[in-house]
């Protein structure tokens, strides 16, 4: 998305609202839609020789669940903040971006979009997983591996309500 400082001179005040593409590269886990379609809202106005985008953006994105494997649609949504100055920008104003009568939103998005990924992607609270012995998606279906701390004195009853030759 691009915004035009021009529209200013009119103006003290521009909304926006539209959709810009995102690149996540670089995620472990997101497959198929490393770049995604991010909606994007906010305002641009001019404060001081500063121009200030406040605003917020929303984009679903499709990624690996990291316990169980599946793929699943995550929401992440952030806010967006950032100043750029069509004057040249010294070394101590690193945080500003420079411009020349256009403000492309991409970086500023995508950035917003970065600071709010979640920790841990977890296509359910209730997620069961997968069996680190045999590898059953058990959301699907129980295994019969067993998981409850088994007595080691009456592992030997196991086997035999279990019997190796079942299976
Ligand atoms: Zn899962
Ligand atoms: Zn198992």
């Amino acid at each position: 998305m691009k915004l035009n400082i021009l529209e200013l001179k009119k103006k003290s005040e521009v909304t926006f609202k539209g959709k810009q593409q995102v690149s996540l590269k670089g995620i472990s886990g997101i497959r198929k839609m490393q770049v995604c379609e991010a909606d994007v809202e906010g305002n641009l106005q001019k404060v001081d020789n500063l121009y200030l985008v406040e605003g917020h953006v929303s984009v679903t994105v499709r990624r690996l669940c990291d316990r169980c494997g599946e793929e699943f649609d995550c929401f992440v949504e952030g806010e967006l903040f950032q100043e750029y100055s069509a004057l040249p920008v010294g070394e101590e104003q690193e945080d500003i971006i420079q411009i020349s009568d256009t403000i492309d939103l991409e970086d500023a998005v995508t950035e917003a979009i970065y600071l709010n990924l979640p920790m841990h992607w977890v296509h359910d609270e209730d997620c069961k997983g997968i069996c680190k012995v045999c590898g059953q998606n058990l959301n699907l279906k129980q295994c019969n591996c067993g998981h409850e701390e088994i007595d080691p004195r009456l592992e030997g009853l196991k086997n035999i309500f279990h019997p190796q030759s079942e299976e």
